[in-house]
């Protein structure tokens, strides 16, 4: 190991392509995608579809973009929309449920991520002349600011259940479903079986440098399509970018088992340092979060005392500090955190 080398644990967006990814960005054959002409482009909507076990797929340029487009392709302006309190879309996306998709959001609490079935159907709006239509229920699996937590198919069940005596649309944000799948040990249709469309990102913990798809049916997938035209989303030789997908579909699924034993170990070792709170419970794929607050010195000193020692990582909220173990990330980086972390305490 090089003396200096950075230890990166912001995000697994940190992740570069693989030598084999640059090799079949260079390998690609290219077409215009906005013609549905891009070969690979083409056979990664394909492989992802068929994976994630729905009719069809749109490869987008990020896990934002793709967001934004199921919001608008499953609801109409002045809507209402069900999201988990924490959720990415409502905390992350500069608003762009409101802004731009035009719908009224309407927060529901949970303890790790999965909302109640009864809280959801609590939140649906009666029908009556003064309230906006709900049409939407959206999930977030693995749940981001919740650290990393899992939905279980059950889980998702109970919710699709609620949606379908409502009549509304069930979508889930998936920017990491495979991580889910890998901690859960279920195949990932499992997981989208009960929902009606999703979005998974190539650009986190499965190393691609740039994308996101969403997979739905063929007539979501269409509305999808023209979407992505109208937010400037329309790419041309986009092959450059699902050369790489390919690849992350192919091998990068398995090796997240990695990520997810480095985060495990990486909070086991946080819980030994004193003035450290973690919930090892809550440690179920590649986040770890900890609280700082009984370590007496600010975020900001944490950060940069870590900083000094080349290592990166996140303030999340105030005392919460964010690690996400990925790709590049072994054991002994992990080991020299803690001991990086121990010395401050010292
Ligand atoms: C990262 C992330 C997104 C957004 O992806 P970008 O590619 O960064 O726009 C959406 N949802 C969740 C849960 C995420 O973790």
């Amino acid at each position: 190991m090089v003396k200096n080398e950075i230890i990166d644990l912001r995000s697994d967006t940190v992740t570069l392509p693989t030598e084999e990814m640059l090799e079949a960005i260079n390998q690609a054959k290219l077409g215009d995608d906005v013609f549905r002409e891009d070969p690979t482009v083409n056979q990664l909507e394909e492989m992802a579809a068929k994976k994630l076990g729905k009719q069809s797929a749109l490869l987008v340029t990020s896990g934002t973009q793709a967001n934004l487009i199921s919001l608008m392709s499953n609801t109409n302006h002045g809507e209402q929309v069900i999201l988990e309190a924490q959720s990415h879309i409502y905390w992350y996306e500069v608003g762009g449920v409101s802004s731009i998709a035009g719908l009224l959001p309407k927060t529901v609490k949970s303890k790790k991520g999965a909302p109640n079935p009864e809280d959801i159907q609590t939140a649906i709006s009666p029908k009556d002349i003064h309230f906006p239509k709900s049409s939407l229920i959206c999930i977030e699996n693995t749940h981001n600011r919740h650290g990393g937590t899992v939905i279980t198919p059950q889980q998702i069940q109970n919710i699709s259940k609620i949606a379908k005596s409502n009549n509304l649309k069930l979508y889930m944000d998936g920017a990491r479903i495979f991580n889910a799948a890998v901690a859960l040990e279920v195949d990932v249709k499992q997981l989208t079986q009960h929902v009606d469309n999703l979005m998974f990102c190539l650009s986190k913990s499965l190393s691609c440098p740039i994308g996101s798809i969403i997979i739905g049916s063929n007539k979501f997938i269409s509305k999808a399509r023209k979407l992505r035209k109208i937010l400037g989303g329309g790419m041309r030789q986009a092959g450059i970018i699902a050369a790489p997908g390919i690849v992350a579909l192919e091998k990068m699924i398995y090796r997240l088992k990695d990520d997810h034993n480095n985060a495990k170990y990486l909070a086991k070792q946080l819980s030994k340092i004193k003035g450290i709170t973690i919930n090892q419970k809550c440690i179920q794929t590649n986040i770890v979060m900890f609280n700082i607050k009984n370590f007496n010195i600010t975020n900001e000193r944490f950060i940069s005392e870590l900083e000094k020692a080349n290592i990166f990582a996140l303030i999340l909220d105030k005392d919460m500090v964010r690690m996400v173990t990925h790709r590049g990330i072994e054991k002994e980086h992990i080991e020299k955190t803690i001991n990086a972390i121990a010395n401050i305490s010292k």
